[in-house]
């Protein structure tokens, strides 16, 4: 039995053993990557000391029946079961094996500290996931790391509490929820030598303030790079021309103290002598070392790479090293890149990426909104879905308000239009007619018309970002449309079917308000428009599958359209009188909305199926069947008939919803993270607080799944969260069916759910071979 394997010993195929921290550590050490040497204590190791003394079955009663959704109930588990861990003693065999390992690690001639005496080498003890690609929190994962522990007993007891953080309440709570065999994930602990960093920084090996993979980053500072990190030193920046393999940026910053580690492993301030304080802290002959380590990993990893690099005794090592997330490189493209020679009029955030000079209108009212036209820059307070026609003759656009869910940001990514939201000031720094260029992929806007050739390169991004790249995943993947005017350029994508239209935009081109229609008895009016807009839909994805979304008109979005000055005032329209409780109260709008997808049943788009937005209580999706068949269909069964999760009350009864009858839920996660956090999904200033992936969100989107599994209720996404790859990722592992997303998002989330799909059935072989 392997109890400790060393890197040089790992290699691709090493996750069952030495977990994806552990694995990678391997890899990267036969690349010849200057990791400070260790070894991993083996998932299997884990195993067998579970077996120890009863210790599995003492475990498993403590979980047993244990109700996961009582907090206080979990954490007393957690805390017992952690308790049992580490009491028992590890069987002297596996202490042995580790003591002797650490005591080898201490005398490796390459050593990274110059410690007389092997016994006391400095490591780091941390757990590395055997199954490092399911949700992090399933696991203790990157959680449980102990550093600076020094000695044999300090190195058996973090290895053994690494062992019990498999058991912390978050961890357990998520396997439960996400139905994995406590006592079949295992963990594996890597023990490795520490660097005292006497120089240390970091390093991407693209640019990532403006996303240039021309070139390299080094940031560096005395001490350890926590400072660098935590912002409270101000690192030197070096850029490398990586194909020239030059030097051609070194800006050195003064340095008054850093972060040493004294020889207790404690982390003490120091001051940095006066004299050396404004000196380089690296070299050319240094950065370039650096550099081409980092083009290596890059090489080898296939993907910009962000490390974390150490320098001790003149010696390199590499400490870490990591994927540039595409989400990162979103946030941090709101930098400015210093190459655009212009001024920066504005800040914001980036809605819809591209780039487009034009004129700009400032639109205050509905009434100015003739002053739009064919490449101006739309510039006002907050669009509303009544602006869609003249967003669309719109080069740009940019708003005071909204954040990346905001009716703004939806529209413009399917116009494939450039949109910068949030900027709080628009209205107010930018001028009638003034010449400007919105840089949405950077978030800025400059004065006058710069940038050309970017302009020309983002179309051209754009186009490419269209195109189907030809293979299927099991998980359907879905595209939103809601303008029929883009239908035939989102079907590009190549999308199994449309997750979702919004009738609001086919209704605001139309001349009036639904609830107006109805007043004047013109219903059959409003089922043309409908028809009119979605026929064109139909034919774009003909046999695919279309789930059209009934109305949900908020009473504060549609005052430009005839009868719209009627609409009530309300203090909290996204909390208001829209969607089913409307059209409940409504029931004409309903019948109508049903009519329009009987008759193109009728005409052959038999593809076409119904949501019911907001849902709350069971009666709603009841009433609502009940007024689907007085227009002569019977839900599910003639026509697809699902329910938005989009309130966390629908999340809540989920299992009565399923037990009345529906064919799919699609969760609107823009409304379910905005009531369960409440974060108002359209203020621009906690914008950077609405996320998505929020545990609360994630909880309640995984409990629906599981409910809906055991009803086989097809499940689904609608909401923007469906564009962001680690949203889709999250998803495929609690085994939704299908996921709808931007039209520009369409390829890069197939191509995340392929990979985790692949990932998933190799995991799976992989423990059926173990058994
Ligand atoms: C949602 O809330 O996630 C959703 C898809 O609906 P809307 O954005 O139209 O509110
Ligand atoms: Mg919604």
């Amino acid at each position: 039995m392997l109890y400790c394997v060393w890197f040089k010993d790992l290699n691709k195929d090493s996750l069952g053993l030495a977990g994806g921290k552990g694995t990678n550590l391997g890899i990267m050490y036969n690349l010849g990557m200057p990791v400070p040497n260790g070894f991993a204590v083996s998932a299997q190791t884990y195993r067998e000391f579970l077996h120890e003394d009863g210790l599995k079955e003492e475990i498993a009663f403590q979980l047993k029946n244990l109700d996961v959704q009582d907090t206080k109930k979990l954490q007393e588990a957690s805390k017992r079961i952690q308790d049992l861990i580490k009491s028992k003693t590890i069987p002297e065999e596996i202490q042995d094996a580790i003591i002797e390992s650490y005591e080898l690690l201490g005398t490796d001639k390459n050593s990274a500290h110059n410690l007389l005496n092997a016994k006391d080498t400095f490591v780091a003890v941390r757990s590395s996931a055997t199954a490092e690609d399911l949700p992090e929190a399933s696991f203790a994962g990157q959680q449980a790391t102990f550093l600076n522990v020094k000695g044999k007993d300090a190195v058996l007891k973090a290895v053994q509490d690494c062992w019990a953080s498999l058991f912390t309440a978050r961890a357990i709570f998520y396997r439960e929820k996400n139905n994995f065999d406590h006592m079949n994930v295992f963990i594996s602990a890597i023990v490795q030598k520490m660097v005292n960093s006497e120089r240390s920084g970091v390093m991407f090996t693209i640019n990532p303030s403006t996303n240039n993979d021309k070139e390299l980053v080094v940031e560096a500072v005395c001490g350890l790079g926590e400072t660098i990190v935590g912002g409270q030193v101000t690192p030197d920046l070096y850029i490398v021309d990586k194909k020239k393999h030059e030097v051609v940026k070194a800006e050195v910053k003064e340095q008054e103290w850093g972060l040493f580690r004294d020889e207790n492993g404690k982390n003490v301030q120091k001051d940095i002598p006066k004299n050396e304080r404004k000196q380089r802290i690296l070299n050319d002959k240094e950065v370039l070392e650096l550099a081409r380590l980092g083009k290596k990993l890059e090489e080898h990893y296939k993907k910009p790479q962000d490390v974390e690099w150490a320098i001790e005794k003149d010696e390199f090592y590499i400490v870490q090293t990591r994927a540039v997330t595409t989400f990162k490189k979103e946030e941090e493209s709101n930098d400015i890149d210093a190459e655009i020679d212009a001024v920066i009029l504005l800040k914001g955030q980036t809605a819809s990426k591209g780039v487009a000079s034009g004129k700009v209108k400032l639109i205050k009212g509905m009434e100015e909104l003739e002053k739009i036209k064919k490449g101006d820059i739309l510039v006002t307070t907050m669009t509303t879905p009544d602006m869609v026609p003249a967003m669309q003759k719109a080069a740009a656009i940019v708003t005071n308000q909204g954040g990346l869910t905001s009716h703004a940001a939806i529209v413009s990514r399917e116009l494939g239009i450039p949109c910068i939201v949030g900027t709080e000031k628009a209205t107010e720094v930018l001028k009638d007619d003034q010449i400007v260029t919105v840089h949405a992929s950077r978030a800025v806007v400059f004065e006058g018309e710069v940038a050309h050739e970017e302009q020309e390169q983002e179309k051209e991004k754009l186009k490419q970002v269209y195109q189907s790249p030809g293979f299927v995943t099991a998980t359907e993947i879905k595209v939103i449309v809601d303008i029929p005017e883009v239908a035939e350029q989102s079907a590009l994508t190549g999308a199994d079917g449309v997750g979702l239209v919004r009738l609001e935009i086919i209704i605001a081109n139309g001349a009036a308000h639904p609830a107006e229609y109805i007043r004047q008895n013109r219903e059959e009016d409003y089922v043309k428009l409908l028809k009119d807009g979605l026929r064109k839909i139909a034919q774009a994805f003909v046999h695919k599958p279309i789930w059209v979304r009934c109305s949900d008109l908020r009473t504060d979005e549609y005052r430009n359209l005839q009868g719209g000055d009627k609409e009530p005032e309300e203090d909290n329209p996204m909390m208001g009188w829209h969607a089913v409780r409307r059209l409940l109260d409504e029931p004409r709008i309903l019948k109508a909305e049903f009519k329009a997808v009987k008759e193109l049943h009728e005409e052959g788009f038999e593809n076409i199926g119904v949501m019911i937005p907001f849902v709350i209580n069971v009666d709603e999706l009841k009433k609502s069947k009940e007024i689907m068949r007085e227009v002569g269909l019977e839900p599910v069964k003639d026509v697809d008939f699902g329910v938005m999760i989009e309130t966390p009350a629908s999340c809540w009864i989920i299992e009565d919803l399923c037990k009345e009858g529906m064919s799919f839920v699609s969760f609107g996660t823009n409304d379910l993270t905005q009531l369960t956090l409440g974060i108002d999904r359209n203020n621009e200033r906690i914008a950077n607080q609405f996320n998505e992936m929020h545990p609360a969100v994630l909880g309640e989107i995984a409990q629906v799944i599981k409910v809906c599994q055991k009803y086989k209720v097809t499940t689904s996404i609608c909401g923007q969260a469906g564009s962001r790859p680690e949203m889709a990722e999250f998803l495929v592992h609690q085994g939704v069916d299908s996921i709808s997303a931007n039209a520009d998002s369409v390829n890069e989330i197939r191509k995340t759910v392929a990979r985790v799909e692949k990932k998933l059935l190799l995991d799976a072989e992989r423990s059926h071979d173990e058994k």
